[in-house]
């Protein structure tokens, strides 16, 4: 029996401000999981667990891992993912994704944690992915303010959307990779390894 509905996952993350994918954004995603028949998938920051349970919700034979540096945020995803009978599916790694290393490859790669640190995870992660296979970027748009900055005088943000913009711009000269921009969520892109 299922113990938890994914509204009251999604009621939890904007009553706390836990940065969850928008709706538009994890429906793109989960579309785009079972159109390309991905079945391993490996995930940086899973906050309270919400995409990697709807990842996993796709299909039945599909495996997640997933790694949180936070540990209160953590504790809540291991619930939500017990709650949905999903740890037979859902492996969750307490820790930073820099210093946690991972033998298995996988089919796509979702980067949503830290901003500033995109190419390191990228670069980081490139080894653990199959030939074909896909890294999925979310967040390039940061609320708008990658497109126009003006909206923020704040310096810490100004320079987190230089780091973003670096590192569309370095996703466009990567000759690995092909990759396509979204304009839905907050900002996607996915870049396919060839
Ligand atoms: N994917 C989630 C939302 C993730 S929010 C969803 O859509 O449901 C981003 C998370 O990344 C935060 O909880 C943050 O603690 C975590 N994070 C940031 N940098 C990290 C790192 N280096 N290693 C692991 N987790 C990180
Ligand atoms: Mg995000």
């Amino acid at each position: 029996m299922v113990r938890v509905r994914i509204e009251e996952i999604e009621e939890y993350a904007r009553v706390n401000n836990v940065p969850i994918m928008l709706k538009d954004g994890i429906e793109f995603l989960t579309n785009y999981i079972k159109e390309n028949n991905i079945k391993h998938i490996l995930e940086i920051g899973s906050a309270i667990g919400y995409s990697a349970i709807k990842m996993a919700l796709v299909d039945d034979d599909i495996k997640v891992t997933t790694i949180e540096r936070d540990k209160v945020r953590y504790d809540i995803a291991l619930k939500n993912i017990d709650d949905f009978n999903l740890n037979n599916r859902i492996n969750i790694i307490l820790g930073d994704a820099l210093e946690i290393d991972i033998d298995e490859k996988f089919d796509l790669i979702f980067i949503d944690a830290a901003k500033s640190q995109y190419i390191k995870f990228f670069e980081k992660f490139d080894k653990n992915l199959i030939s074909g296979g896909k890294i999925v970027t979310d967040n390039l748009s940061f609320h708008g303010l990658v497109e126009d900055d003006s909206k923020t005088n704040n310096r810490n943000t100004k320079q987190l959307v230089r780091k973003i913009r670096n590192y569309i711009d370095y996703l466009k000269k990567n000759e690995n990779y092909e990759t396509k921009f979204y304009e839905l969520g907050d900002g996607v892109a996915i870049s396919i390894k060839k």
